[in-house]
C-alpha cells in the first residue's frame, strides 16, 4: 500500500475535472473545463488531448464507441478520432449563461449531469438524467453548482453535492427507474469559500469528497463518519475516481490557485478498491 500522494505526469490544468476510469481501455479521461479540453492517459502514460471547443463538465465512456459529454450545450456524443462533438440531446437551450458541469452514470447506463450558472448564481442549476433512449428527465430544480454524484455499490443510496450547500446529501434510489427519493444530508463538508466538490464512493461504500478550496480530499465511512483526510497540495481540490487494473488507485483533479500542486493531476494508493465507472449505454 503505498499512501503517498504521487504527481501524475499530465498538463496543469485551470479546471481539471472529472477522472473517469475506461476500464475496457485501461485508461482515465478528466477534463480542463474552461480550457475545453478532454484529456485521455493510456496504461503506459501516453497523452491524448481534444479541443472541444465549448467548456464541458464530464466525460464517460460511451458503451457503443466513442464518448459521451455534459457540455455547454448539453448532452454530447465524442468521435475520438477528430474530437467533433454531436450533440445527443440539448439542455437548457434558453439559459445561455448556463452550462452542465460534474456527472455519471450508473449500473444501467443513465447518464446523471447537472448545470450551473457561469456566475454561480443560487438556485439557477438543475440536475438532469439522460436515459439510454436518450430521454432527458429532470430530477431536480433550483440547484447552484450541481457537483458530485456516486452510487452506494448495492445502488440503493445515491450521493450528490450541490456545492452551495455545503453538504453531501443521499437520496433512496431505485436501479430500476433511476428514480431518486428522500433526500437528506450525508455529510457537511465547509463553509466560506470551502465547499464540496466531486465524489466517487468506493467497494465499500466509502464517499471520498474532494474539497475545494480545503486542499483535501475527504474519506467517509457509509455512515457519514469522517475516517480519513488526504491532504493535497493544492487549495482547490475537484474530483476523483478510483482507477488502474486493479481500481487501487485514486486520482485526484485540482485546478488554479494556491498550493504548489495547483492545477495538478495526483494518484495514491489508500488501501481501499473503487467501484467500476459506467459507461452511457445510449
Ligand atoms: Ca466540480
Amino acid at each position: 500500500m503505498t499512501e503517498q500522494l504521487m504527481r501524475v505526469d499530465a498538463p496543469v490544468a485551470e479546471l481539471g475535472e472529472g477522472p473517469v476510469w475506461a476500464d475496457g481501455e485501461q485508461a482515465l479521461y478528466w477534463l480542463d473545463i474552461p480550457a475545453d479540453q478532454v484529456h485521455r492517459m493510456a496504461a503506459g502514460g501516453q497523452l491524448t488531448s481534444w479541443d472541444v471547443g465549448q467548456p464541458v463538465g464530464t466525460v464517460v465512456p460511451r458503451a457503443s464507441g466513442g464518448l459521451a459529454l455534459a457540455a455547454q450545450d448539453g448532452f454530447m456524443a465524442m468521435d475520438q478520432a477528430t474530437g467533433t462533438l454531436s450533440l445527443l440531446a440539448a439542455v437548457e437551450p434558453d439559459r445561455p449563461e448556463n452550462r452542465m458541469n460534474d456527472g455519471a452514470c450508473d449500473r444501467a447506463g443513465r447518464f446523471f449531469a447537472g448545470t450551473m450558472a457561469d456566475d454561480e448564481r443560487p438556485g439557477a442549476g438543475a440536475l438532469y438524467r439522460l436515459d439510454p433512449d436518450l430521454t432527458v428527465t429532470t430530477m431536480l430544480t433550483g440547484t447552484g453548482i450541481s457537483n458530485g454524484i456516486g452510487w452506494s455499490p448495492d445502488e440503493r443510496l445515491m450521493y450528490y453535492v450541490d456545492s452551495l450547500t455545503y453538504q453531501v446529501d443521499v437520496f433512496d434510489y431505485d436501479p430500476a427507474t433511476g428514480a431518486i427519493d428522500g433526500r437528506r444530508r450525508f455529510a457537511a463538508v465547509g463553509q466560506g469559500d470551502v465547499m464540496p466538490d466531486g465524489l466517487t464512493v468506493d467497494a465499500d461504500g466509502g464517499v471520498w469528497v474532494a474539497v475545494w478550496g480545503g486542499g483535501a480530499l475527504l474519506h467517509h465511512d457509509p455512515a457519514g463518519r469522517l475516517r480519513q483526510t488526504i491532504e493535497v497540495p493544492a487549495a482547490h481540490v475537484t474530483s476523483c475516481v478510483f482507477g488502474g487494473p486493479d481500481l487501487d488507485r485514486l486520482y485526484i483533479t485540482t485546478a488554479a490557485g494556491d498550493g504548489a500542486g495547483a492545477g495538478a493531476l495526483f494518484v495514491t494508493e489508500p488501501g481501499v478498491t473503487g467501484q467500476l465507472s459506467h459507461p452511457f449505454r445510449g
